[in-house]
């Protein structure tokens, strides 16, 4: 409940930070222990409307500061990111519920692209090439494309931000974010600490409130030229739908049922820390959270117990305290997602090794916490091996080769992640070549992506883009050919070539 000391929060729109037309608002609490941190504005499509409005204002003079003073600016930004790096840690660790450890990391890999797209300020190469004809120079230059919108998830509440915004802003967009509705006051302070750096007003925007609403007249708005979401497939199909009446370039970045494979002659010390880390992480609300894993039945009875021992030691708390390994889920509404996959786990014949349960004890009850849970005996085709749970829960499924591991691994709609344990390096070689994935781990876990490779999946995890590295140029500039002739005459491609 909000009192009188509760924070308020604003849309920042055109450099000025206002509330709703509406007037209307919502509270972002704390899924550790349901303390307030803030208010918000509830906005809907006349905010939206406002913000393209000043982003394609700001566009015409952004697109055209030289693109090395652009990336000066994001490297101001970066250093500023590093210096508020515990603060926002700790913010986070309120906000979304990660352990320090994890928030850390999250603000981390916000300052790893914004440094690594700095320097594309004086990069975003293109090529040159001979011409076919006598005194013509031909060349490619990346273009910005206008106003991006920015619709976040609240999993990664600082970096996946970041992974849009600071690619779109080097290559000369300006931008509408709308973060999710569970961690609005994150969005608030990296978009504040990108105006101390220097980003002009109007160049970066910011609108709270709905999918449905702000995130769906973003999507719609004519003016509006790309869009990068990241969340569920779901939410991808409405928004790909919604981008087509005004041809969106649409980058969708989606779930995964991501899988660790640990062979027989793996060493199983290292894959039940990856495991462990990869499954329990975030408990387990990352994208790349390892919700299956597929063992060889020669190891499979020595690697269950010792998975189901390492997750009965966890501890489950606050993210702020410093001996908590696992931190509450986001919501209530994941809560019970969450334990409704339990209980169709156990209707689907799978069996619960461990955890299955929302945990109550003390303080724990002020939050939404769930116990680690691993099911034993999972058939592949169950559903709680097919689908994203989104949550500290993965399925152990025996198999009995590497063909076999690999037939699993694939058998399913998503392809984020995937991982593969063994001292064989042919079977390294082979899980690289044929684990149908965007990201393939040899000796680690599911996660723990680099922010200078591309970063994103096949299958139902996406569109075929990816976001990171270079690849993320591609999403947020086109292509302009140009051709200059130099030789006073007209001269024909393909006609005057021939002799
Ligand atoms: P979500 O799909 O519910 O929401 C993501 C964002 O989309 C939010 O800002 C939401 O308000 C907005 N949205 C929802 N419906 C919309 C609509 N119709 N039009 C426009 N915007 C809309 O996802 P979530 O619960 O916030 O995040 C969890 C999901 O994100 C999981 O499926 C997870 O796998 C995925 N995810 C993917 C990656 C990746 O890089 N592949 C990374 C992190 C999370």
């Amino acid at each position: 409940m909000a009192t009188t000391q509760t924070k308020s929060f604003h849309n920042l729109i055109g450099g000025e930070w206002v509330d709703a037309a509406s007037g209307e608002t919502f509270e972002s609490t704390s899924p550790a222990d349901g303390e307030t941190i803030g208010v918000f504005p509830r906005s809907g499509a006349e905010d939206v409307d406002r913000a393209v409005e000043a982003a394609k204002a700001a566009f015409e003079e952004w697109r055209l500061v030289p693109a090395p003073k652009r990336g000066e600016i994001l490297f101001r930004l970066a250093r500023i990111l590093e210096r508020e790096k515990p603060a926002l840690t700790e913010l986070m660790t309120h906000e979304m519920g990660k352990v320090r450890a994890e928030a850390g990391g999250d603000v981390q890999e916000a300052i790893d692209i914004t440094y690594y797209m700095a320097g594309e300020g004086r990069r975003l190469f293109g090529q040159t090439t001979p011409s076919e004809l006598p005194n013509k120079w031909n060349m490619s230059v990346r273009a910005p494309i206008g106003v991006v919108g920015a619709i976040t998830p609240w999993n990664f509440p600082v970096a996946i931000p970041s992974w849009k915004l600071i690619p779109a802003l080097v290559c000369g967009n300006t931008v509408v974010l709308k973060p999710a509705m569970d961690t609005p006051a994150l969005a608030v302070r990296f978009v504040e600490l990108a105006a101390e750096a220097g980003v002009p007003a109007g160049v970066v925007n910011l609108v709270h409130g709905g999918g449905g609403t702000v995130g769906e007249r973003l999507v719609r708005h004519p003016d509006v030229r790309v869009i990068s979401v990241t969340g569920s497939r779901e939410t991808g199909v409405a928004v790909l739908r919604a981008g087509a009446d005004t041809l969106k370039h649409v980058h969708l970045e989606l779930g995964g049922k991501n899988a660790i494979i640990v062979m027989d002659d793996a060493d199983l010390d290292l894959a039940v820390d990856g495991i462990v880390w990869s499954a329990f992480g975030t408990s387990g609300q990352r994208c790349t959270a390892a919700s299956r894993v597929i063992v060889h039945e020669k190891v499979y009875d020595t690697l269950e117990k010792r998975l189901v021992d390492a997750a009965e030691r966890l501890r489950l708390g606050p993210g702020w305290e410093e001996d908590t390994d696992v931190g509450p889920v986001i919501n209530r509404a994941a809560l019970e997602k969450i334990h409704s996959y339990t209980q169709i786990g156990k209707d689907e014949g799978a069996k619960l090794l461990t955890g299955g349960e929302v945990a109550t004890e003390g303080d724990l009850a002020r939050g939404f916490y769930y116990r680690p849970t691993i099911f034993g005996d999972v058939d592949p085709q169950m559903r709680i091996a097919q689908e994203e749970i989104f949550g500290p829960t993965t399925a152990l499924i025996r198999v009995r080769d590497l063909d076999e591991a690999i037939r699993v691994a694939n058998g399913i709609s998503y392809g984020l992640s995937s991982s593969i344990f063994t001292r064989d390096v042919n079977a390294a070689f082979r899980a690289m070549r044929d684990l149908e994935a965007g990201i393939t781990y040899v000796n680690a876990g599911t996660i723990g992506a680099e922010v200078h490779l591309p970063f994103g999946g096949t299958k139902d995890t996406g569109n075929g883009h990816r976001e990171a590295g270079q690849a993320a140029l591609d999403l947020f500039t086109e292509w302009k050919s140009i051709y200059v002739d130099y030789s006073g005459r007209l001269q024909r491609a393909q006609i005057d070539t021939a002799d």
